[in-house]
């Protein structure tokens, strides 16, 4: 009897160890990508996350356990150097065994250039001014077309690494990329009043927001590295305010309304909340699009009627 329990101990043991060799490690960087995996992933395993909610990526540091984490991952999925310059070096010290898939890196990513200037549009017809056009705004995962391609490439590279589950990640491939247009749909019905409304946005993260949903945004008070505004820049968004005038900004629970204020000079102007990170939702598959629907009511209701 007691050879029996003892030998049926061993195997519940071997077979925990097996089962965990097996498991497939993967290593998110923010939390809207961590939605996106976790979505191809349901059914066979939970990917983790870097970065800590509530910080920035643009300014983060990578902690001790997210290293470690990073360290015994077997596939890295993440955006790329240009939003998390702190990652590019303990990235590239990894093992050449641990797959890192940076979707700045993809040829599906749609990629737009960095707008370097305040307001946008006077800017334009000045391009040989000497403003770097080269550098690539890396706030790409707020383009739901962008996110509908890199499910795709989730899901291959899942299936290279896990065969077992190719079929799992190729089911839930099709089905993500099915709630995903359901989500571009109602989206772009709930904002369609919008049209017209000139928008500013904090921080320049909304770049790829404005170009799948046609939306107006004027200019930004801070560019897309998230640097503190120079008094140059203040003066002409303040100027453009008060010539042109804006209808919404574009906000960030992170940032402080100090600058917002500053900025509109006493003109109320009202304000939507965006959250390009997903902060208050819990981490998980319904995350990408929980938080796309947060956009589209704050913005419905921004602005003049
Ligand atoms: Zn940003």
């Amino acid at each position: 009897m007691k050879n029996t329990i003892i030998t049926a101990m061993a195997i519940m043991l071997a077979t925990q160890i097996s089962a965990r060799a097996d498991q497939l490690n993967v290593v998110t960087d923010i939390a809207p990508v961590h939605s996106l995996v976790a979505q191809v992933m349901d059914g066979v395993e939970t990917p983790s996350v870097i970065l800590e909610p509530g910080a920035s990526p643009h300014h983060a540091n990578l902690r001790p356990s997210k290293a470690a984490a990073i360290q015994s991952a077997d596939i890295v999925f993440y955006i790329g150097d240009a939003l998390t310059p702190w990652l590019s070096a303990p990235l590239a010290k990894l093992n050449t065994e641990i797959v890192k898939v940076s979707f700045l890196n993809q040829s599906v990513t749609t990629q737009l250039a960095n707008r370097d200037f305040a307001i946008f549009e006077e800017e334009h017809h000045e391009h040989d001014d000497g403003h770097d056009h080269g550098v690539i705004d890396p706030h790409v995962w707020l383009s739901p077309k962008n996110a509908q391609q890199w499910l795709m490439v989730i899901g291959d590279t899942l299936s290279v690494h896990d065969p077992e589950n190719a079929s799992i990640y190729s089911q839930n491939v099709s089905r993500a990329i099915e709630g995903l247009e359901k989500m571009h749909t109602d989206f772009s019905q709930k904002i369609a009043s919008r049209k017209d409304t000139k928008f500013l946005a904090y921080h320049d993260a909304f770049q790829y927001l404005e170009h799948d949903f046609n939306l107006t945004v004027v200019g930004a008070i801070s560019s897309s590295d998230a640097s503190r505004p120079s008094a140059k820049r203040m003066i002409a968004l303040q100027k453009h305010i008060t010539e042109q005038g804006i209808d919404c900004i574009l906000s960030e629970p992170q940032f402080s309304e100090k600058l917002i204020q500053s900025v509109s000079g006493g003109n109320k102007i009202a304000i939507a909340e965006i959250d390009p990170l997903g902060t208050k939702h819990t981490l998980g598959p319904n995350l990408y699009t929980a938080m796309f629907a947060d956009f589209a009511n704050e913005i419905a209701k921004c602005g003049v009627e």
